[in-house]
């Protein structure tokens, strides 16, 4: 394995740094772009690293995986009532769809989807990103796990597209809470600094049909975290959930910091990390790297 790592860190150097660093949150644009990291977490636990593993990120998007986990922890199945499963064929941030599908998300791991999740935890908790940030510590085993508020406020300060949809989504009846109440938890969510060994442990269950070998137990059922990864193979990457199935063929979850988790059932949960994005705001070097990684084992879910 560690071999593996070494040489998929060997063959994307060229492409580390080549991208832009997301700017539409000011304080992601002070992040150094040549940097990469790849960790990859087996079924056992045992972990492997390459490049950077260690240096911690803003996770952004791929908190919305766990704030699924606690949706389907309190809402169980019925959250499904208030958010779809099928891709959105959108960027991340897009409005349209909301308009003329009332409302209701197309799924949790576009921004509109994660806000309603969002708004569903606040109904059920009383420190919701408390909750999600015990989670990742909990699943990770690491119990230094924070956010960078400077991160979270300077999202904050340039909220108003997200504000825009979770208005348009109380329009329609399907967001409860005070608007500014779950933006402020929502970016919090995704202002969580973890590294990509971190996120490895802690995506691992998703290997392992929802049973989480650091901690010992059951995140999710075998037959939500079945759910979980294919929404991910098919929401995962926004507007290139198509072609990242076409060239890794894993389910994936990226965020605009630069990581993108990925998982091969039964075998192991990986995060590759390099700040620097290509178009759909998924990182350029990292998507090569899982490119590199299927090649390698030969293996993709299809
Ligand atoms: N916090 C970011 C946003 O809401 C997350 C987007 C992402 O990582 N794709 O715009």
């Amino acid at each position: 394995m560690q071999e593996l790592l070494n040489d998929i860190l060997e063959e994307v150097k060229p492409l580390v740094g080549q991208g832009n660093v997301a700017s539409y949150i000011p304080e992601l644009a002070k992040v150094d772009p040549n940097q990469f990291g790849i960790a990859i977490c087996d079924t056992q636990g045992k972990v492997t690293t390459a490049g950077d593993a260690n240096t911690g990120f803003s996770i952004q998007s791929i908190s919305k995986v766990f704030n699924l986990v606690l949706a389907y922890i309190y809402y169980g199945n019925s959250l499904w009532e208030r958010v779809g499963c099928e891709p959105s064929g959108l960027p991340f941030n897009s409005l349209v769809q909301l308009e003329y599908e009332n409302g209701i998300p197309r799924n949790p791991f576009i921004n509109a989807g994660a806000l309603v999740i969002t708004d569903m935890v606040h109904s059920r908790l009383i420190s919701p990103h408390v909750a999600l940030r015990d989670l990742v510590r909990k699943l990770s085993g690491n119990p230094y796990i924070l956010a960078d508020v400077d991160v979270a406020e300077s999202e904050f300060e340039y909220r108003a597209r997200n504000a825009a949809m979770s208005y348009l989504m109380k329009a329609f009846g399907n967001f409860h809470n005070d608007v500014e109440e779950v933006l402020h938890t929502y970016f919090m969510n995704c202002a969580i600094r973890m590294s990509c060994v971190d996120l490895a442990r802690a995506t691992q269950f998703l290997a392992n049909r929802g049973f989480c070998t650091i901690t010992k137990n059951e995140v999710l059922s075998g037959d939500q975290s079945r759910q979980v990864n294919a929404l991910l193979a098919t929401s995962g990457l926004y507007d290139e959930a198509g072609s990242f199935a076409f060239k890794v063929g894993l389910p994936g979850k990226s965020g605009v910091g630069g990581g993108i988790i990925a998982v091969v059932p039964g075998r192991f949960s990986i995060c590759v990390w390099s700040p620097a994005l290509n178009k759909m705001g998924n990182s350029m070097a990292g998507v090569a790297a899982l490119e590199s990684l299927t090649r390698h084992i030969k293996w993709s879910v299809y």
